[in-house]
């Protein structure tokens, strides 16, 4: 199911557009429903689990990869043969290399500090994956990229200082998305070359059900593999154990499925 409910009072959703809610209330933060055995939820934010697809495939979906779906699909419109860097290989990350590979991007960059994560992302289906502490990442991307720059630049970390080197990436027409979320200022350096070369600022936040709908079948048909990302099951009772290992990155979790 989507995480969240539409309000039903605002504008949008009076006039019948609930997707576009102005006030989305998101289950875990505004009404209970999260780390229990049944919860009562709207009828129309269910999606059916096909029977091929198992019930940990399907519990990852929501967020961790629906989010990096729409970000890169719809709100940044990723093409065949784009190239697109991605800023960040974590939890979402990992998933956005997958969808771009299977949307036809190329080439895939990576860029992340980390070197398991670089070599994540090499395993999913990244091109090439940067160490941005080695060398200069424009000068990289630039060279991988015949000399034309990306075409799609995703900040997946939420840090100011992630989205202007993500920026100064960027080609002709050039579009640079913000997934991650900060407090910084938003700052990427002269307007002239933004404006010069036509690149676009794209915020982004979540998705809506039907990418959740779009997930499934992509899943469950095969064109999509997240079975590397469940790097653990664990019963209800074993949540805090869970929560703790997120926290402190202990092994490295990707995504961490509680079966009730
Ligand atoms: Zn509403």
């Amino acid at each position: 199911m989507a995480g969240g409910r539409p309000c039903w009072q605002c504008r949008n959703c009076i006039r019948g557009r609930p997707n576009e809610c102005l006030q989305l209330q998101i289950m875990g933060s505004f009404y209970d429903g999260a780390w229990a055995e049944y919860v009562a939820v709207p009828y129309g934010t269910l999606t059916a689990i096909p029977d091929q697809l198992p019930f940990e495939q399907a519990a990852i979906l929501a967020d961790a990869v629906a989010t990096p779906y729409a970000g890169l699909v719809d709100r940044a419109a990723l093409r065949p043969g784009e190239a697109v860097g991605l800023w960040g290989i974590g939890g979402l990350g990992v998933h956005a290399v997958q969808i771009a590979r299977m949307v036809g991007a190329a080439p895939i960059i990576a860029v992340d500090p980390n070197l398991g994560a670089r070599a994540r992302a090499l395993a999913v289906g990244a091109d090439h994956a940067l160490d941005p502490g080695a060398a200069a990442v424009d000068d990289e991307v630039l060279r991988r990229t015949d000399g034309q720059g990306l075409d799609l630049a995703v900040d997946l970390v939420g840090a100011n200082a992630v989205l202007a080197e993500a920026a100064s990436c960027l080609g002709r027409s050039g579009r640079l998305l913000m997934i991650g979320l900060s407090l910084d200022p938003i700052q990427l350096g002269p307007g002239v070359v933004f404006g010069l070369a036509s690149q676009s600022l794209l915020g982004h936040l979540g998705y809506a059900k039907r990418h959740l709908d779009e997930l499934v079948e992509l899943v469950s048909h095969g064109r999509l593999d997240v079975t590397g990302s469940i790097s653990d099951t664990m019963p209800l009772e074993d949540v805090g154990r869970g929560v703790r290992q997120l926290a402190t990155k202990e092994g490295n979790p990707i995504r961490l499925v509680v079966t009730p």
